[in-house]
């Protein structure tokens, strides 16, 4: 994700979790709503970028355990 350029459509800023679970390993990156975006990587490859969720999950999908979540500073050009 360090790498990678990301352009809001909707000129909001999206807000990306890093969620992990304590219990079983379990993690995943999401971004939450609003999720109009348009992710290229430097390279110039596509980057499907994080799931899109409007709401974050408070337990594991795996073990129900509940999960931490870390907001991540990602760098956004509008
Ligand atoms: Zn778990």
């Amino acid at each position: 994700m360090a790498d990678s350029i990301i352009r809001p459509l909707s000129g909001k800023n999206p807000e990306f979790y890093g969620m992990s679970c304590p219990e079983c390993g379990w993690r995943e990156t999401l971004e939450l709503d609003p999720c109009e975006m348009y992710v290229i990587t430097l390279d110039g490859e596509p980057d499907p970028g994080p799931k899109c969720v409007t709401e974050l999950p408070e337990t594991c999908p795996k073990c129900q355990a509940r999960l931490k979540k870390k907001k991540l500073p990602i760098t956004v050009f509008n």
